[in-house]
């Protein structure tokens, strides 16, 4: 048995694949067998396998400098010119950056600056944070208790009361509407709901709504057109901050630079990013604030002698040169127009998937997209345990190409921003396959 205790893993029923290299949009495993990468990692593999730009970076920043932190205002050009190009692109205002690890971390860290900055501007009372149902934040203590999937708190304890988390409905129309219900009188009803919560608990108690702007590892639930306008005129009138973890959507994901963009979300206060900040090479993450937030938290630091907040590995030098090296690939190589391109094209294509007997819903905007497979089409009837998701998934995998299931049964597409149409082609014939399969199954 292996010493290995993996991550969000079924202990019982795990069939260990070893991955050995990658190269472009595949990887292999160690008989020598190609699988195409359809969810790009762990949605994090932007830029796909084997950059010798991003290798060759890391290679010698890490000769040049291979550690440094940033306690005490210790600094370095590359972090330097990181925050610059950031606090450039971000639609946060004047926005200030906190370098982390993880998503969670940076998670973490803004549930903690919230904090300090309400302390700081003499309202204490106002930490509470209003997260969706079912969404996904990451899986610390305190990320996995914004996080509102089950798997997630079960045996866990969670979510940490202390900690002040109070839950919406989540954006979803098609698991979420009543029967007979349109799309606006559901947006309606859900920011009602919002609304409600709001005044039931008191605004002067809540900071912050957090959400991902399309969600990512509970089914990539698209809001319908005019969900975000809502909420944020809520927020706004009740004086409570946009937060958006845009740790899946950033960076030219679902057709624009940010998920923000795409729907239509304006001016978010705060902004959680990771994953494609590096291309995933080497592990960053960003806690972006608006500027007056961190400018309200100078005197507070100053009375306790310290910001008390910091990682060994904020601001590692070699993961800033390398997020820095994938932004400017970014920009250089036009990759989010060819990823808003071929996202079009994937989006066309997975829709031809609808009339499949198996088939529920099909989700998505640019390079991000979901097939939920139901029990029953007409009623959308779910399957009730994740069998019918693992065994697709496990068929993609035989058929050479990666996905996972996600919230029980819908398989996620993700593909490295870099595939072409042709790529999409042969994710699309490899799922057809797949889907086959676990029809027979279901039979
Ligand atoms: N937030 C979102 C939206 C995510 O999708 C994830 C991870 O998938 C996280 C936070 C947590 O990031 P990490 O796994 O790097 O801690």
């Amino acid at each position: 048995m292996s010493k290995i205790i993996y991550p969000t893993t079924n202990f019982k029923a795990t069939n260990t694949l070893t991955i050995e290299r990658g190269e472009g949009a595949y990887v292999y495993d160690s008989n020598g067998n190609q699988y195409l990468e359809a969810l790009a990692g762990l949605w994090c593999t932007s830029l796909g396998y084997n950059n010798r730009e991003l290798v060759e970076t890391a290679s010698e920043q890490m000769s040049k400098l291979s550690f440094s932190h940033m306690f005490g205002g210790k600094t370095h050009q590359v972090g330097i010119d990181l925050a610059e190009k950031l606090s450039a692109m971000v639609p946060v205002e004047n926005a200030k950056i906190f370098f982390g690890n993880s998503g969670s971390d940076a998670n973490d860290t803004h549930i903690k600056m919230l904090r300090y900055y309400f302390n700081a501007i003499g309202k204490p009372e106002k930490f509470k944070i209003i997260s969706r149902e079912r969404s996904y934040h990451g899986v610390t203590i305190a990320a996995a208790s914004l996080t509102g999937l089950p798997p997630n708190h079960t045996h866990f304890d969670l979510p940490f009361e202390a900690l002040g988390v109070l839950r919406t409905d989540a954006p979803h129309y098609y698991r979420g509407a009543l029967p007979g219900e349109t799309e606006t009188q559901f947006v309606d009803r859900i920011t009602n709901n919002l609304e409600q919560l709001i005044l039931k608990e008191g605004a002067n108690t809540i900071a912050a709504f957090i959400a991902e702007p399309i969600t990512g590892a509970s089914g990539v639930i698209v809001p319908p057109a005019g969900y975000y306008e809502k909420v944020q005129a809520i927020l706004n009138k009740h004086d409570i901050l946009f937060w958006a973890d845009e740790v899946i959507t950033g960076f030219g994901r679902t057709g624009n630079d940010f998920g923000c963009t795409t729907m239509n979300i304006q001016k978010p206060d705060m902004m959680t990013l990771a994953k494609q900040l590096s291309s995933a090479y080497m592990p960053i993450s960003a806690s972006v604030i608006r500027g007056d937030m961190y400018e309200a938290m100078i005197e507070q630091s100053a009375n306790v002698g310290v910001f008390g907040h910091g990682y060994t590995y904020s601001g590692h030098p070699v993961a800033c040169a390398v997020a820095l090296k994938t932004l400017e690939i970014y920009e250089r190589d036009n990759i989010f127009g060819h990823a808003a391109e071929v996202g079009d094209y994937m989006q066309k294509r997975l829709r031809e998937f609808a009339d499949h007997p198996l088939v529920g819903e099909i989700r998505g905007k640019g390079m991000i997209g979901a097939i939920e497979m139901v029990a029953n089409k007409q009623t959308g009837q779910a399957f009730n345990n994740g069998a019918v998701g693992a065994f697709a998934q496990q068929a993609c995998q035989t058929h050479g190409m990666i996905t996972r299931s996600v919230a029980g049964s819908s398989l996620a597409f993700c593909p490295p921003l870099i595939v072409t149409e042709a790529q999409i082609d042969e994710m699309i014939e490899k799922f057809g396959k797949a889907l086959g399969d676990t029809l027979g199954f279901v039979q």
